[in-house]
């Protein structure tokens, strides 16, 4: 049976003592320590959540819920918040019993709390983890947003590789109900049973068949712990729904058919209104993280239209009704588009998506999709152009690259860089370090101070807490690494996989991989114009340069391909058919190792422990990029093509160094095709530069140069590339009413940089 809430499953409290009974609460849980557990339950009538105070909740849904709108829904397909990386309310509990001012039954149910699952898998990359970054910022912000996404009972997909085959996807066994700090949303007429929302789907004979989802709650709870931004997570993988609507719940970004794929969307665009009602949800401004969930406003025009035309059926409404329905709706949608490229933008044969809406939304779809290429089809970032009063790109070079690929918008379209949330990325290690300098005091709930990081950059007691720091997390990532190698080997003997790493052939306890050695790290989704084999162009070149110097190397690699993207496993093939050859021809100097099924706390690990950041897209193909902003803001300096994100962090070498293709961009250079992928030229680049890095790094005379530069990352990185400075410039787009105080502190954030300079 599925849990409702705490009640039954999350806290495996014991049956008799339910939690929702305060009663039973006091005789269990309360004891006279500083922290009252009980205020951190609280209650309304679709459940009973843990970790904050019913005050707080009520605050938070009365401005969810208030007549003035004055919030903000966040729609995304993926939302990447994974509570083994961030989680507040368990960091607390833990440094509780670490006073051990916490009581036995306290320590019980703390213990039952945080033994289940603490991985959320329904996001595939970049997009889900800035979402879930995101919202964490709106939440230390206090700004009403609630967010809307999908649950996926099948994740993305777990990956296993084997140095044979390469990637072997695998479906990815969850259990939400037994995930702590998930809540499934209960009827309020009928608390025994799940809250559903119906959403209608339409086959091409325009009957109609309705689909049902239950409303899964996650509350992205501040580090305060006094603010929360809730994501509903909508769950269509109901056993009574029709076989499609199942098959296309289950996993992100199934693309078995466009079929599927665009069900998937719509189940999304489409049940953003319905959860919304079903919550009385007020907000007047809904925010569209990429184009997935457009069809939202399909939905808004639509009702526009019915008040417009009094009348349920607007099939016969005119362009020009259409049209003003559209600019209407338009006020209340703001957009973030996240890529150039082709794959990142849903397109779908007419007669695919045409079938699922209603034929009266048919003629908006041919007014407002059109594909300019393909006149059979619709194009969602088309649409998502068209409908929105403002659009956002995710860094200053891709603003310039979306005003020519749609320059009838141009008038619209600014630059919000991205960032990340620094209280989920900054290592612990970093942050005690951080902890023991009165001048950063407050740096937690205000990036901006790494400012004053200026001041000690030559404060030879910072540079070596950063640098012991940086070690300490440099350990914790190769024990990882090594025992993971050792296990390899040791799994080859009982299953069938080949180990990923040829240096599983070669460690025991006495040669294991070093983690001084210079540490280059590679992660991110595998997708071919991110070129991850680009540096390996020509190993006897990069073998060369290290065995001339005596320079030990470790590559550090990761990250999935989609299951569908052939050309994007076979370069996880090609890293894996490389490491051979470059221990062999380095004499050993150079290991290449893969660390299979990416997610964010392999990331975590890799960027606060690596010395060096690698990303090698070819320019300006990669929009923003944001794991080396993770790196930065852990001082690991990045070494990277001048794209996304980078043109703007590298400070004209201050933080780190650059190679590759420069120079002004145009629509020519978005292309994807093997041969204007630039592999020569940048790889050249690459290894020309790479000497100077590596000199820096191992020489005496110049390692302070090196560390110059991971003060400059902390100092002129973090103040910018961070979800609250990004929070604050979505803030410029969303108009909302704030209380002066916060309005201040957020104009204080925006401050930090302009984006759209
Ligand atoms: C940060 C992150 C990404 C995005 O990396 P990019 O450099 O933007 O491509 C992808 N996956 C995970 C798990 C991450 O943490």
């Amino acid at each position: 049976m599925a849990g409702y809430g705490l009640t039954q499953t999350n806290l495996h409290i014991s049956k008799n003592s339910p939690l929702s009974t305060e009663d039973t609460m006091h005789q269990n849980l309360i004891s006279d320590n500083d922290l009252d557990i009980h205020t951190l339950i609280a209650k309304n009538r679709f459940g009973t959540f843990f970790g904050v105070p019913q005050t707080l909740f009520d605050e938070v849904w009365q401005n969810l819920t208030a007549s003035d709108g004055n919030s903000v829904v966040y729609i995304s397909m993926e939302i990447g918040a994974d509570p083994d990386v961030f989680h507040p309310i368990k960091d607390r509990l833990m440094d509780l019993e670490r006073t051990d001012s916490m009581d036995s039954k306290l320590k019980q149910f703390t213990k039952k709390l945080f033994n289940g699952p603490e991985k959320i898998p329904c996001y595939g990359g970049g997009l889900g983890v800035l979402a879930g970054d995101t919202l964490k910022s709106f939440a230390d912000c206090r700004i009403p947003v609630v967010a809307v996404s999908l649950l996926y009972r099948h994740g993305y997909f777990s990956q296993i590789v084997d140095s044979k085959l390469g990637q072997i996807s695998q479906s990815v066994d969850w259990h939400p109900e037994e995930t702590p700090g998930l809540y499934l949303l209960h009827d309020p007429k009928n608390p025994k049973a799940p809250l559903q929302v119906h959403i209608p789907f339409f086959n091409e004979h325009d009957q109609e068949t309705i689909a049902s989802a239950h409303v899964w709650m996650k509350m992205e709870v501040n580090h305060s712990l006094d603010f929360f931004v809730p994501e509903l997570l909508l769950d269509f993988s109901l056993k009574d729904n029709p076989a499609p609507i199942q098959d296309a719940a289950g996993k992100l970004y199934n693309s078995d058919s466009s079929f599927i794929k665009a069900t998937q969307r719509r189940m999304l665009g489409t049940g953003v209104l319905p959860v919304l009602q079903a919550l009385d949800i007020t907000s007047n401004t809904l925010h569209l993280n990429e184009q997935h969930g457009v069809v939202v406003a399909l939905q808004l025009i639509a009702e526009e239209l019915q008040a417009t035309l009094k009348h349920s059926d607007f099939s016969h409404a005119s362009d020009k009704q259409i049209l003003a329905a559209a600019e209407k709706v338009s006020h209340k949608l703001v957009y973030t588009i996240h890529t150039p490229v082709k794959a990142g933008h849903d397109r779908f044969d007419k007669s695919v998506y045409a079938g699922m809406s209603h034929k009266s939304c048919r003629h908006i779809l041919e007014l407002l999709a059109q594909d300019k290429d393909t006149p059979h089809s619709y194009n969602f970032t088309t649409f998502a152009m068209r409908v929105n009063r403002t659009t956002n790109s995710v860094s200053r070079l891709h603003r310039d690259v979306t005003h020519k690929q749609f320059p009838e918008a141009v008038d619209k379209i600014t630059a919000i860089t991205n960032g990340v949330h620094h209280l989920t990325w900054i290592s612990e290690a970093r942050a005690e370090a951080f902890d023991a300098f009165p001048q950063l005091k407050n740096w937690r709930d205000d990036p901006g101070v790494f400012q004053k990081v200026k001041k000690l950059r030559n404060n030879n007691r910072f540079r070596t807490y950063l640098s012991r720091a940086w070690a300490k997390d440099s350990n914790t990532l190769y024990k990882y690494i090594n025992t993971m190698l050792l296990r390899h080997r040791n799994q080859m003997t009982s299953t069938w996989i080949d180990p990923p790493n040829y240096y599983s052939n070669l460690i025991d306890p006495d040669n294991q991989l070093d983690p001084s050695a210079f540490t280059i790290g590679f992660a991110r989704r595998f997708s071919t114009y991110k070129r991850a084999d680009l540096i390996f162009d020509n190993i006897d070149t990069l073998c060369d340069i290290l065995i001339k110097n005596k320079w030990p190397v470790n590559f550090l690699f990761s990250g999935k391909a989609h299951p569908a993207d052939e050309p994007g496993k076979s370069v996880i093939k090609l890293i894996l058919d490389y490491q051979e050859e470059l221990h062999t021809k380095s004499q050993g100097l150079a290991n290449l190792i893969f660390i299979p099924n990416y997610d964010m706390q392999i990331a975590k690990m890799m960027v606060a422990g690596v010395h060096i950041w690698l990303n090698n897209p070819k320019r300006p193909l990669e929009a923003s990029g944001t794991s080396g902003m993770k790196a930065a803001l852990n001082g690991v300096p990045n070494f990277s093509i001048m794209d996304g994100w980078w043109a703007e962090g590298y400070h004209d070498g201050a933080t780190g160094w650059k190679f590759g293709h420069e120079g002004p961009v145009d629509v020519a250079d978005l292309s994807e095709s093997p041969e204007s992928l630039l592999y020569t030229e940048d790889s050249a680049s690459f290894y020309k530069t790479l000497p100077t890095v590596l000199q820096d790094f191992y020489a005496d005379s110049s390692h302070s140069r090196f560390i110059d530069k991971a003060v400059m990352n902390l100092c002129l990185n973090i103040p910018i590339f961070n979800t609250h400075r990004m929070a604050a410039e979505y803030l410029q787009k969303y108009e909302l009413k704030l209380p002066s105080s916060l309005q201040k502190k957020m104009d204080k954030f925006a401050a930090l940089y302009n984006s759209n300079q």
